[in-house]
């Protein structure tokens, strides 16, 4: 099992090969050195590269594989790089650098951080705006569209939508999944609610195990697990309540466990500007252990570091062991 590259955090160099898994978040089942090959460049492989052992082609990569295996953002500042630099600090954002147009790529793609739903819209469309605008006309029917398809699944599995059993069923799930799915109708700007104070802090603060109970946007089915938000802050603290409260904002809509990770350390990016945020999720999903591949024993950890944590090993490193993830 090759260990997370959370040096990495949101601007995953993985990205560059696939162009999809563009989300910070790193599998730990996913076996990076499969990708590394392929990347097309970006120094930030020469870390997983070199620890991994693997042979890195030449020409694919800007950097030479003789410096340091270290994180380029650590590195001083130089003269041409400059610019880049200074617009990745302020691009925290997630992106992958597409293969092409080598040394132009890297600050273009990283795009500014992802809009942060202070509507309350994750994913702005017009199901979640009907959602949170709908007058009590509007809720009921919405129940009765729901109950009336669960019917329908009810009848399409081969039971009686009439037995005794079941015939509260439609409005008893219709219900719960309007609850499970709260958090499209919930924002960031409520929660926080002002609860920021500016203590002069900058030490880390780490709220570790928060339980969270999500659902697959692929099968509908729960994914469950825990969660643990670290950040270091620029004097302004976070109500630590807030934290769990944030998590689950983004826990109660249809999720997948890499946009949930990301989405989270970038809400408190966007709400608190720390001067760094990690997240680290482990969690179990029941479309894995009850079906699919069945893999009952099987854990999914995906990670978000921005900021310092990103740019920084040893903080990122000290986060990590604190949480007692990281077990290099
Ligand atoms: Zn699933």
């Amino acid at each position: 099992m090759v260990a997370l590259d959370y040096h990495s955090g949101s601007d995953s160099p993985s990205s560059s090969s696939s162009g999809k898994d563009k989300s910070s978040s790193h599998k730990r089942s996913k076996h990076h050195s499969t990708n590394s090959k392929k990347r097309s460049r970006d120094t930030l492989d020469i870390t997983n590269a070199t620890t991994n052992g693997t042979t890195i082609p030449k020409g694919e990569r800007r950097s030479s594989v003789s410096k340091p295996a270290r994180d380029f953002r650590d590195q001083p500042i130089e003269p041409p790089r400059k610019k880049k630099k200074s617009k990745s600090k302020s691009n925290r954002g997630t992106s992958a650098p597409t293969p092409d147009n080598e040394e132009e790529t890297t600050s273009l793609t990283r795009s500014p951080s992802p809009v942060i739903d202070f509507d309350g819209l994750s994913r702005p469309s017009r199901g979640t705006r009907e959602r949170l605008e709908e007058t009590d006309e509007q809720k009921q029917a919405r129940l009765e569209r729901m109950k009336g398809a669960v019917r329908t699944i009810l009848e399409c599995v081969g039971e009686d939508p009439e037995r005794e059993g079941i015939l509260a069923t439609p409005e008893r799930y219709a219900k719960a999944l309007l609850f499970l799915t709260k958090g499209y109708q919930e924002n960031v700007r409520d929660i926080v609610n002002g609860a920021i104070f500016n203590e002069g802090h900058n030490e880390m603060v780490i709220v570790k195990d928060i339980e969270i109970y999500s659902m697959c946007e692929h099968h509908m089915v729960p994914f469950t697990g825990k969660m643990h938000i670290g950040y270091i802050p620029s004097n302004a603290v976070l109500g630590l309540s807030k934290l769990p409260r944030i998590a689950e904002m983004f826990a109660r809509r249809l999720q997948i466990q890499e946009r949930l990770t990301k989405e989270v350390a970038n809400a408190i990016m966007e709400i608190l500007k720390p001067q760094g945020v990690a997240v680290v999720m482990e969690s179990s999903h029941l479309c894995m252990v009850m079906r699919g591949v069945e893999k009952t024993t099987t854990t999914t950890i995906t990670s978000c570091v921005l900021g310092c944590f990103e740019r920084k090993e040893k903080t990122r490193n000290e986060f990590l062991s604190l949480i007692g993830v990281n077990r290099r």
